[in-house]
């Protein structure tokens, strides 16, 4: 039991190391992901349940290094450390214009598209300058673009929060809150800010069959957005049994993987083509 001690640190400290080493390759590697063509991105639907209609997807972003897939929770929160996430960020929002673009010109009527943005890409001091590019370029339905904070946004309740919260929703873009009720927040933001949709996180989502605290909290969350006159997406719907009880508490709108993955532009047409066919 003495040497237990000692081995254990002796077993820590490469693992550390280990850590450390991989950390330091996927810094590395953000440099040269954009440029190499290693960044894309997948599209997952979101369907309303009781129609089976698309009615909006989010864009979630991919990196593909030598052929193996970087989870996103793995490079997401160094790229917001390192700052790579303003050049990330950009492209993915670059794209989504691209993309709403090609889909109003095309046949596909896509209801809204959304993206995630960061803390740091919201308080980008050229953020909304570079929209306003984007909207000349591509001047597509502002309305139909969704940025989905998190409440990490809201906890900063500065002013500055707030003017660029109106400064977004001048240019008519759509806001809503990603994985609502899981950070440290309070809920006054949502009589401040202007919020137009508040997504349940795919971790109450999966609570809702075994936990009944789960269910009450989710029909809360359902209840108040109703009254406040909020659009809801539950995410991580997976069961027959996670969609009738959020539509049972007044939610149709589902993202998951019962409806569909996350998945490239040519599958999510094909997708779309066969849902409304
Ligand atoms: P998120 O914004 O909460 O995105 C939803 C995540 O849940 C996605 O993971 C999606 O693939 C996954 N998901 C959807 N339905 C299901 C389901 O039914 N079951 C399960 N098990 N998972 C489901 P993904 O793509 O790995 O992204 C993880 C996180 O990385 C995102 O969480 C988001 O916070 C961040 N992220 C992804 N793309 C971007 C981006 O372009 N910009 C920023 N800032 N963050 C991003
Ligand atoms: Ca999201
Ligand atoms: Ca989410």
């Amino acid at each position: 039991a003495k040497d237990k001690g000692r081995n254990e640190t002796v077993l820590f400290a490469p693992e550390l190391r280990a850590h450390k080493e991989e950390r330091k390759l996927l810094m590395e590697g953000l440099d040269t992901a954009l440029e190499k063509g290693e960044i894309s991105l997948y599209l997952q639907p979101q369907v309303d349940a009781s129609t089976k209609a698309i009615i909006g997807a989010e864009a979630l972003m991919r990196w593909q290094r030598d052929g193996v897939f970087i989870p996103p929770s793995q490079f997401i929160p160094i790229a917001e450390e390192t700052g790579h996430i303003h050049d990330l960020g950009r492209w993915m929002i670059h794209e989504t214009f691209q993309l709403m673009y090609a889909f109003e010109q095309g046949d596909i009527d896509l209801p809204k598209l959304s993206v995630n943005l960061s803390v740091r890409q919201l308080f980008d001091e050229h953020l909304i300058e570079y929209l306003t590019t984007l909207f000349e370029r591509f001047p597509i339905e502002p309305g139909r673009l969704n940025f989905e904070l998190t409440e990490t946004v809201a906890a900063h309740q500065s002013d500055r929060v707030l003017t660029r919260i109106l400064e977004l929703k001048a240019l008519g873009i759509k806001l809503s809150i990603d994985d609502f009720g899981t950070g440290y927040s309070s809920l006054a933001y949502l009589v401040r800010y202007p919020i137009d949709e508040l997504k349940i996180p795919r971790e109450f989502t999966m609570q809702l069959e075994e936990n009944r605290e789960y269910q009450t909290v989710t029909a809360t969350i359902v209840a108040m957005a109703r009254q406040l006159g909020m659009a809801l997406v539950a995410e991580g719907v997976e069961t027959e049994y996670q969609e009738n009880f959020l539509r049972k508490i007044g939610c149709d709108s589902m993202q998951g993987y019962r409806y569909a993955k996350p998945m490239p532009l040519d599958e999510f047409v094909i997708y779309y083509m066969k849902q409304t066919m």
